[in-house]
Order: structure tokens, then sequence, then C-alpha cells
């Protein structure tokens, strides 16, 4: 096996090669170990400089028990959904084609059926689970590329928490772009750079107390999260991909319930104890839960222009 470490010259995100080094972890979830992450000059956004690529990502996934994953994030997950429906209600009728891209385990097209939505297809990469969402979806594609998807096709595009995870996000939206109809909405949830995380980067150049830093960054960034993004840098790609009238609003919105997250991604995944974490969840919680030190998601809508 080629172990070899190979790093992006550029960022992940605009390609300005005006990028600093922040920290390596470990990974255990493909060959690539440690990842190195770095901070954009330009853009401010924090991604994973390892060229990583679809084969090893899809290896990676496929560590994940994601039937435990879903159940783990089900109740964040719930509130999301919800608020995405109340925001795409406002600009779309129940007859509006809507494909939902990364869908997951469907869980979000079913959500939709259910609030009236009629013409719902779903796109994943070839190997998940959608067979709770085969008689709802008008289509379901499966591929890499998005390539089996036509032009021109949709009113809306969707992606909750998928922007985040591709080694290319230039091309995704760009293909998102592409199979929208003329003056089409793509809607999407994703993690933005926070406070915290700024802290977290000083902390990391620091002695002694880097480590906390570095057990913050790898519950940031992964193989999983290859880049979070800022206001800037998804302005810059929207822009790119031929995207105008861009609303981007930046607010706190947990993936996980703040105990699992404590438990499992800053204490367990860092080889400490899990039972601490009823210790640290008071501690954390106004840190991580409220808009002024961890406002963590971009939720975003654009409109395609003609
Ligand atoms: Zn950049």
């Amino acid at each position: 096996m080629d172990n070899t470490v190979r790093l992006l010259a550029e960022c992940r995100v605009c390609k300005s090669a005006a990028v600093g080094f922040l920290c390596d972890t470990w990974n255990e979830h493909s060959a690539t170990s440690p990842l190195s992450h770095y901070r954009c000059r330009d853009c401010g956004s924090v991604f994973v400089g390892n060229d990583v690529r679809g084969e090893e990502l899809g290896l990676a996934y496929a560590t994940l028990d994601s039937s435990g994953y879903y159940k783990e994030i089900e109740s964040e997950n719930s509130k999301k959904m919800a608020r995405s429906i109340r925001d795409l209600k406002t600009f779309l009728h129940a007859d509006s084609t809507v494909l939902d891209i990364g869908t997951g385990n469907g869980l979000f097209v079913e959500l939709l059926h259910q609030e009236g939505f009629t013409d719902i297809s779903a796109h994943e990469i070839p190997g998940g689970d959608l067979s709770k969402i085969t008689r709802i979806a008008n289509k379901i594609y499966e591929d890499f590329d998005y390539t089996s998807i036509a032009s021109n096709s949709f009113d809306a595009v969707t992606l909750l928490d998928v922007v985040e995870h591709v080694p290319d996000p230039s091309y995704l939206l760009s293909m998102c772009n592409r199979i929208l109809k003329s003056g089409g909405m793509i809607y999407f949830h994703t993690p933005v750079v926070t406070r915290i995380d700024r802290l977290m980067h000083v902390l990391q150049k620091l002695p002694v107390i880097s480590k906390i830093g570095i057990m913050w960054q790898r519950a940031r960034t992964s193989i999983f999260h290859l880049q979070n993004y800022t206001p800037q840098s998804l302005q810059l790609l929207l822009q790119n991909a031929g995207f105008g009238e861009i609303q981007i609003e930046v607010r706190n919105e947990l993936s996980w319930p703040m105990a699992l997250y404590v438990r499992i991604y800053l204490l367990q995944k860092n080889g400490l104890p899990g039972w601490l974490a009823p210790l640290f969840v008071p501690i954390l919680r106004p840190l991580l839960a409220t808009d002024t030190f961890n406002a963590n998601k971009a939720i975003v809508r654009a409109i395609k222009q003609s």
C-alpha cells in the first residue's frame, strides 16, 4: 500500500496558495494518516490538506456503523430537517421538483413527502440502503459524479450537511447549477469556522495546551469533514458556480446531542474515558450550544442565474 503523504498545494475551497498549517491528527478510518489541517489565509476555510479522493473516502465510510450513526443523530437531525422544510415551503410549491443530494438513509425525502411535496428525487453514492424511499421518490440516482442526472431538471436541490464531505466542492456546486432549472434554488446546511475554532487554532501553537486544540480539530475536520467553510468562501464558491441572490445565515446548529458529542468526539476518540462526559457537558454547553461562541452552521439559499 502506498502510504506516501500527498498534500494539496492549495486551499481545497478557493484554490488559493496562501494556506497556513494548523496541526496533524491521526486517522483510523483509512490509509492516510496523519491528516494535516490547514487554514486558508484568503477565504478563511479550514480543511484537510491531504489529497484524499473517492475510493479512499468510500472505504473510510464503510468503517462506520451507519444505522447506529443515524440513530444517534436522530433528535438533532429532526430539528434541522423541520427547519429546512419550513424554509423550503417559503419558496416552493407542493408540486415543485426537488432533488435531495447526499440523502443518506432517505429521511429528509420521507419528511418532504409527509409534508405534501409530490415530486421528490434523491441522490446518493452507490452502496447505500434507500429501500424506504423507493416508493416515494420519483427517481433515485446513484453515482459518484452526478452525471446520471439530466441538466435543467429541478426547481430545487437540497444538501443537508453534505458539502463539507466532498473532495471538490467547486465541482459539486457546478453540478448542482447544471441540474437546476434556470431560476432554481440550491438550499444547504454546512459547517463553518467558529470563534471557538479560531481560539483552538491559537492553542494548537502553544506549548503544553496544544493537545486541547488538536483534540478539538480532530472533531471538526477529518477524513469525513474535509472542510469547514466561511461565509466568504461560500459566497465565492456559489458565485463561481453560477449562483446569485445568495443568502447565508450563520447560527448554532448541533448535529449531535451535546452529551453524545462530548462523550464520543471530544473524549473517547481522543483516548479519554467517556464517563467524564457528565462533568464536561455543563461546562461546555454555553460554549458549544450558543450563537455567540459556536455559530457553527451556515444555512444557505441561492438562485441559479440564467
Ligand atoms: Zn481558500
